[in-house]
């Protein structure tokens, strides 16, 4: 095998369990059907991922959230066991455009805590529930630590975030709904879109797959997945189907999304964005407001 990589494919498993659904709307009676659909995520979908990883040999990063680490530790440390990584996903799923600076605060730390307690160290990733950011959030990544985050959709290159120009040494792997089992499976009582065959979904994850590795320009194909969606068996033999072409292929490397960060860095890699840039470019011309 040629030691060019064209492509890099990082798998993410965002395990969110109950809280998929409490967060999105605390308030709402939510009962146990529902809550059910989220204890899927770690009692069915997380084994069945761990023996599809295990048969192809892969390592993966799975984002989970403080509550799932604390409420299934035997799942969670079947992921550590079998050299996956393990990155920050808030404590209660809490979405970070959603709740005030405190409480966004208090979840950080309090998952931050609990993952240190299951692998003995600070994870270095961060992935934002809701992928959604408040004026709060890149600052609590600065100040714990986190040497890279997977939110942004403005590529499809590893970059570094700036802050007023100036580096700020996080990394940044974008990600995108069109990688995410979410935009195509999630199905609930209170969220009922039209769900698509496994089938329809390969076509489009390969196409973006062909796509991006035709470039061969170093992109990372961040694939977005959640152990309650993906982890139903038409969906894992799909998975299955799709990990086994892409092997196939010459060029690939499937990564974590730490070592795909770490390697971006050690790259000196000089592409860079300004983290909320956009938004202030909007201002500038009258065009977007402060959130409120
Ligand atoms: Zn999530």
């Amino acid at each position: 095998m040629s030691a060019r990589t064209d492509l890099t494919v990082v798998l993410t498993f965002d395990v969110d369990g109950e809280t998929l659904w409490t967060s999105r709307d605390a308030n709402s009676r939510i009962g146990p059907v529902m809550l059910s659909q989220g204890a899927y995520g770690p009692l069915e979908g997380v084994p069945r991922i761990l023996r599809l990883l295990r048969k192809h040999d892969l390592r993966a990063t799975f984002f989970v959230t403080g509550y799932v680490v604390d409420h299934y530790p035997d799942r969670c440390r079947d992921i550590v066991a079998a050299g996956h990584e393990i990155a920050h996903h808030t404590y209660g799923h809490e979405w970070p455009s959603r709740v005030d600076a405190q409480s966004e605060r208090r979840s950080f730390v309090r998952a931050l805590q609990s993952i240190e307690r299951l692998t003995g160290r600070k994870p270095a990733g961060y992935r934002a529930p809701g992928w959604e950011l408040s004026d709060s959030t890149f600052g609590l990544v600065r100040e714990f630590g986190i040497e890279y985050t997977s939110n942004m959709m403005d590529g499809e290159h590893p970059y570094e975030l700036t802050v007023s120009g100036a580096p700020t040494g996080v990394i940044e792997l974008p990600c995108s709904w069109v990688l995410d089992d979410a935009a195509f499976f999630m199905y609930g009582l209170t969220y009922d879109p039209p769900q698509f065959a496994p089938s329809q979904v390969y076509e489009q994850w390969m196409g973006e797959f062909e796509g991006m590795r035709a470039e061969r320009d170093g992109r990372v194909y961040v694939l977005t997945l959640h152990p309650q969606i993906i982890g139903r068996a038409s969906r894992m033999a799909m998975l299955d189907r799709l990990v086994a072409a892409m092997k196939r292929r010459g060029g690939v490397a499937f990564s974590t999304a730490g070592a795909a960060a770490a390697a971006a860095r050690r790259s000196g890699e000089t592409r860079t964005r300004e983290y909320d840039g956009s938004r202030a470019l909007l201002q500038a011309e009258g065009l977007h407001t402060e959130r409120q």
